[in-house]
């Protein structure tokens, strides 16, 4: 029988046509009953920005665990054309205001937040509260409270919790974190990790807003940078200290504009990041006691590309990284796999941001971080 695409699914879905479907079409026995019945979970994009319409929207198209079922705009004119690119039935489509309905909605199992940061804790609190599922953006939040009141709302619900970061699907960041656990390279010593692009675009947009951002550089790229410590070392942080730069005050009249961080590590590792929207760095360089090994570029939607001081080029086939995320998701919630990019792991990274703040704020002095351990690795 040939399958039926996506787009027609929606469509015989809008139009109630799609129960034969269902029994006929096996790709997509899917779209009605509970989640555990469901081969295929429905994901709502919440925030219709450059990241959603570039990338999860194409990923969701190749997903095999979950589709795009639904959006939820605060534009109006956004609804038509996402409605006719992608065949998303009326239904499934829902503004800020009238967004609570989505709890009556089965075909959408996921809310995935993509909004401008201190949008991120409203909308998953108001989608756990409607039942959903969550995948929240990265940074969870632009505080450790609304990280928490997040993780709260989820656990409350009953509904599971997912942060938007691709790489833990990836298969190059999958490598780093295996070497580290395998000590191929021996223990680890060192971690120089890089986030950072020049920005020169509209001064007046939300990343270089505080009130929308949380924060510059640290809240947007320094994440990652933050990340590639963490897994670069296996370990979490137990001190930062870190330093602000700013040689453009006219444009960055809000937010930071490159900040750099060192951490202390349980085992005496120590890690050095940059970040910055200043100039352009995405890289880790890894330091073991019998060799190194690197990515670059380390973070971007690759492919990734990285070498070792054994001399080889790691090589992997590449695939979107979102659609490795979301899928990875879908099989969290639908089969009980591994949680790869938690809800703890979103806080723990908040909780780094902050001290880095703090230690900015007190002329670089060190601050000492104190996780359970373990905490915010993802499975
Ligand atoms: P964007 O500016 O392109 O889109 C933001 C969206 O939010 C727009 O649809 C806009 O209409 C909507 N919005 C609602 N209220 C707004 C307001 N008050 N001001 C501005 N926009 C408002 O941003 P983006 O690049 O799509 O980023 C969205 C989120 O996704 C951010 O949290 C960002 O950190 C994250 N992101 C993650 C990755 C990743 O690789 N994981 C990549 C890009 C962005």
């Amino acid at each position: 029988m040939k399958p039926i695409d996506r787009r027609t699914f929606n469509q015989m879905m809008a139009k109630g046509s799609a129960g034969a479907a269902i029994l006929s079409a096996a790709p997509f026995a899917c779209a009605m009953g509970s989640t555990q019945e469901k081969q295929k979970l429905g994901i709502a994009l919440v925030g219709l920005g450059s990241y959603s319409t570039y990338q999860l929207a194409p990923a969701l198209q190749d997903t095999q665990h979950c589709y795009l079922a639904g959006i939820v705009t605060g534009t109006p004119e956004k609804e038509k054309a996402w409605a006719t690119k992608y065949g998303i039935p009326k239904g499934n489509i829902y503004n800020y205001d009238n967004f609570e309905n989505i709890a009556n909605n089965d075909a959408i199992d996921v809310v995935y937040v993509v909004l401008p940061n201190s949008m991120h804790a409203e909308f998953a609190i108001r989608a756990a509260k409607a039942g959903k599922h969550v995948i929240c953006e990265k940074p969870m939040g632009i505080s450790v409270a609304e990280c928490d009141a997040i993780i709260d709302a989820c656990k409350k619900a009953g509904v599971k919790l997912g942060m938007g970061y691709r790489l833990h699907s990836e298969p190059y960041t999958q490598q780093v974190k295996q070497f580290v656990k395998d000590k191929t390279f021996g223990d680890i010593q060192y971690v120089g990790a890089e986030a950072a692009y020049r920005s020169t675009g509209n001064p007046d947009q939300w990343r270089l807003n505080k009130k929308l951002s949380g924060g510059g550089a640290l809240m947007n790229m320094g994440v990652y940078a933050i990340q590639s410590a963490i897994y670069g070392t296996g370990k979490n942080p137990i001190s930062v200290s870190a330093q602000e730069f700013s040689t453009r005050p006219d444009y960055f009249k809000d937010t930071d504009e490159t900040i750099m961080a060192q951490f202390e590590f349980p085992s005496g590792a120590v890690a050095n990041m940059s970040t910055s929207h200043n100039f352009n760095a995405n890289s880790m360089y890894v330091s073991g006691t019998s060799g190194w090994f690197q990515l670059q570029p380390a973070n971007n939607y690759g492919p990734l590309r990285g070498r070792t001081s054994r001399g080889e080029e790691l090589k992997f086939p590449h695939e979107s990284q979102q659609k490795l995320q979301m899928d990875d998701f879908a099989k969290h919630v639908l089969f009980g796999e591994p949680n790869k990019a938690t809800g703890e792991m979103g806080k723990r990274d908040m909780m780094i941001v902050e001290a880095i703040y703090a230690s900015i704020a007190k002329g670089g002095q060190t601050m000492g971080l104190d996780f359970e351990p373990g905490f915010g690795f993802g499975g």
